[in-house]
């Protein structure tokens, strides 16, 4: 095998020149699609500038906002990540293998996965900071799975446990591709952070065998990964060893894709094939529109990004410029992340940007963010690197608690106080997702260009590089994001003339920069970026003051959900209210635009910004059999705003991102809306209260705000139950049912019955003459009159699907026939 260098530790440029030859062009406009870029017509042509990233090991990160986060990664959140694999069993599903053992594995077919992201996490760690312990750790972890690959490199412990002779039969869904991504990915960073190539040579066998199956070469196969990740892993394992056939399997996977091959792999009539969650629907050059699962979608334009960098397709670039601008302009949540629905944890239409539902997987927001980091280093234009910060300061950072050891999978923007983090999954992808994340920090704040220095992250601390022939340390000083003002002093041997780009956010107003005490009047500002050209000298001081007002923020008026309301956001921070902090329910809450907001120092979570001012509170009137009432006087209720990301670290209680300007005037309906609901499976995805809510479908397959569904169970027999303070008198009721077909796994009951509460428990109605099931109108019943205080709707679900309500109406004994 190949000698390998010393390891140039997280070094990003390339070591060699890409094994395609096509020339890296100044492409000229028209290639690439400046309308579809929204640049104006003069504007510069988007020349791929291919900054290098600054390494995270020659960043210091020392700051009061990242460094708590980045300590608790390292002492908890990694050591809590090894046990937990430890725990479920990923490293013994290892030992099984190498044993040849046939039955034992544990967990989902993508659990090898899970532990080389905890590897690389850890790797990261081990990188600044060493730890003799960690290191032997990640030795004999290893070793168990060096031990576990196969004489030809073959390496997926599912595969040689529980189907050794079905490898590469379910490209689509059993995810060997995708495992040997995050094995390349951790054997890199390993072999950079220890210089051991202990996981690095596992990773060249196994790429290897992969490189000898697949390709466009005659005896070679067709295919790619259901779910992406291999390709932009592949491009980390070609620039570390040189081999030029790693990043030509890449691309192969890349081009590829979207010829349908899922449809022949599993037999499924192209006429009836949608094969869009796993973006395989068109081929990918095509593609006018996130979509599909939304990992696999941010994964896979990551890939496709490290690919065009390299070959300039022009076709690819127009591709993912197309469909960056969809994303960014329709589909991206005030929080930085994505994927709004949990039926294909990803897109639907869109605008489609719910709050108490939404998905926006920890995983998501982070792929999202690998993506326009490579975009920013590939185009130097502000607006990628404003995209990584947004994601890292809130969907990020909300996917880890304060104390490091529990975890957010699902991050919707409202909760009725019944979503929390937890210390693991059954499907365990984010957790080290994250670690990874916070461990490599650095490694997203700063890039170099021949001549310029770019800030894309502001961090207290420093980062040295070299430039312009010289060795350039940037001393940086700020209490950014509480702050704005941020403090550059370059320190030299000798003076350098150089530039200083620094990225102003999208989210600042008005900014001032000054230079030695002399403000500089009108900053060149290129992509987003402050430019300043000088011969520097040890001494010089720059500092950058990014106005950081409280603002309201607005959604685009085709997003239905925040339709009159606002969002309050500070610098990159997005905020939200939690029960912790009211007394009243938040959903009472309204804030009209000229009520003040003043953000203020706390001592919570060891001293952040808070956002302090006054809202309004009205009660919801009771319209039962009400034409005209009074309006209620609205009162004052004092206001505290928290970061997004540090919700839910204090009491269980319900929280908002978004509040309504003006009093909301929910649908008004009938008894139901009295009766307090309960379910027989509670789930996050479960929004029970979107069943009494009064807002009624136009079709059984319509996605609302707030569902009420018993899935993941299929097949069983559930319930939903109203319950009532004080007796009603009822005759009927009606159902409207959910149906996803399509999309998720929702369908029609096979049955349902109702059943009353009466002194002597759960009482059969009598006389309903049936209790009809249909799709897209309402399934009504009629039955003798009752009193009671609660009712109990019994779903019987069609075996092997799971069922839905959209909405459950009940007709009062004394309304008229
Ligand atoms: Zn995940």
């Amino acid at each position: 095998m190949k000698r390998l260098p010393t390891p140039e530790p997280f070094v990003v440029t390339h070591p060699v020149s890409p094994p395609t030859r096509l020339p890296v062009l100044l492409l000229c406009a028209s290639l690439l699609g400046l309308t579809a870029l929204g640049q104006p017509p003069t504007a510069s042509p988007p020349v791929m500038l291919k900054l290098r990233g600054v390494p995270f090991t020659q960043v210091i990160i020392d700051d009061a906002f990242w460094s708590p986060r980045r300590e608790t990664n390292r002492l908890s959140s990694i050591p809590v990540n090894l046990a937990m694999l430890e725990q479920s069993g990923n490293i013994r599903n290892f030992e099984l293998a190498a044993t040849g053992a046939r039955t034992g594995y544990s967990g989902p077919v993508f659990m090898d996965s899970d532990l080389y992201k905890g590897l690389e996490a850890a790797s990261y760690s081990l990188a600044t900071d060493p730890d003799p312990a960690l290191d032997g750790r990640l030795d004999a972890i290893i070793a168990k799975i060096a031990a576990a690959q196969q004489p030809d490199g073959y390496l997926n412990t599912h595969f040689q446990v529980n189907a050794p002779d079905q490898r590469w039969t379910n490209l689509r869904d059993w995810h060997e591709l995708y495992c040997a991504g995050h094995l390349f990915e951790a054997a890199v960073a390993h072999y950079q952070a220890t210089g051991k190539r202990s996981l690095l040579d596992v990773a060249i066998r196994f790429a290897d065998c992969i490189d000898s199956i697949f390709g466009k070469t005659p005896g070679k196969r067709p295919g790619y990964p259901g779910h992406p990740e291999i390709e932009l892993a592949l491009v980390k394992l070609w620039r570390v060893t040189g081999e030029p056939r790693y990043f030509d399997l890449a691309r192969f996977f890349i081009e590829e894709r979207g010829q349908q091959f899922f449809a022949a792999e599993h037999q499924t009539p192209k006429d009836r094939y949608d094969g869009s969650y796993w973006q395989d629907d068109i081929p990918i050059c095509d593609h006018q529109n996130i979509k599909g699962h939304a990992v696999r979608a941010c994964y896979l334009l990551a890939g496709a990004t490290d690919i065009t960098a390299e070959t300039a397709d022009p076709e690819l670039v127009r591709m993912i410029h197309r469909v960056w601008r969809n994303t960014h302009e329709k589909n991206v949540y005030v929080t930085g992340g994505i994927g709004p629905s949990a039926h294909n944890e990803g897109f639907t239409v869109d605008y489609d940007l719910p709050n108490l539902t939404a998905y926006q997987e920890t995983c998501a927001t982070i792929a999202l963010a690998l993506w326009n980091h490579r975009l920013a280093l590939l185009y130097g234009d502000a607006r990628y690197a404003d995209a990584v910060e947004r994601a890292l300061y809130n969907g990020v950072l909300a996917g880890v608690a304060q104390d490091g050891t529990k975890f957010f999978y699902v991050n919707p923007l409202e909760s009725r106080g019944n979503h929390h983090r937890s210390p693991w999954f059954g499907c365990a992808c984010c957790p080290p997702n994250v670690a990874r994340t916070l461990a490599s920090l650095g490694g997203y704040a700063y890039a170099v260009s021949d001549d310029a220095l770019w800030v894309n992250l502001f961090i207290q601390g420093q980062v040295k590089t070299r430039l312009a022939g010289h060795d350039v340390r940037l001393d940086v000083t700020t209490d950014y994001p509480w702050n704005g003002k941020v403090q550059f002093k370059p320190r030299l041997d000798s003076p350098a003339t150089f530039e200083l780009r620094l990225r102003r956010p999208d989210w600042c107003p008005s900014a001032t920069l000054q230079v030695n005490g002399a403000a500089i009047a009108q900053p060149m500002l290129e992509r987003g970026y402050y430019v300043i050209r000088r011969t520097w000298s040890n001494g010089d001081e720059i500092v950058l003051d990014l106005a950081m007002p409280v603002q309201r923020v607005a959604a685009h008026p085709n997003v239905t959900a925040n339709l009159g309301m606002t969002a309050i956001r500070r610098g990159p921070i997005v905020y939200c209210l939690e029960a912790a902090d009211h007394d009243q329910p938040l959903d009472r809450l309204f804030l009209p635009p000229e009520r003040e907001l003043v953000a203020r120092h706390s001592p919570l979570f060891g001293g952040i910004q808070i956002i302090r001012g006054t809202a309004l509170q009205m009660e919801d009137p009771d319209w039962h059999r009400q034409l005209y009432q009074p309006l209620p006087e609205p009162r004052e209720v004092s206001l505290t705003a928290v970061p997004y990301y540090l919700w839910d670290n204090r009491e269980a209680g319900a929280m908002r991102v978004w509040l309504p300007l003006a009093p909301r005037t929910p649908p008004a309906g009938g008894l139901e809306q009295q009766a307090a609901v309960s379910v027989s499976f509670e789930s996050g995805n479960a929004q029970i209260q979107g069943i009494h809510d009064g807002i009624e479908p136009r079709s059984s397959g319509e996605q609302p705000s707030a569902l009420c569904h018993w899935w993941p169970h299929k097949g069983t027999q559930e319930w939903v139950q109203y319950s009532w303070p004080k007796p009603v008198n009822l005759r009927g009721a009606k159902v409207y049912w959910f149906d996803d077909t399509g999309r998720g796994e929702c369908r029609l009951p096979a049955s349902w019955t109702i059943e009353y509460l009466t002194e002597n428990g759960w009482s059969p109605l009598r006389g309903p003459a049936s209790y009809p099931i249909a799709l897209d109108q309402w399934c009504e019943t009629q039955f003798d009159p009752i009193t009671t205080t609660a009712l109990r709707l019994l779903v019987k679900m069609q075996p092997g699907w799971a069922a839905g309500i959209h909405e459950w109406k009940v007709t009062e004994a004394d309304d008229p026939w």
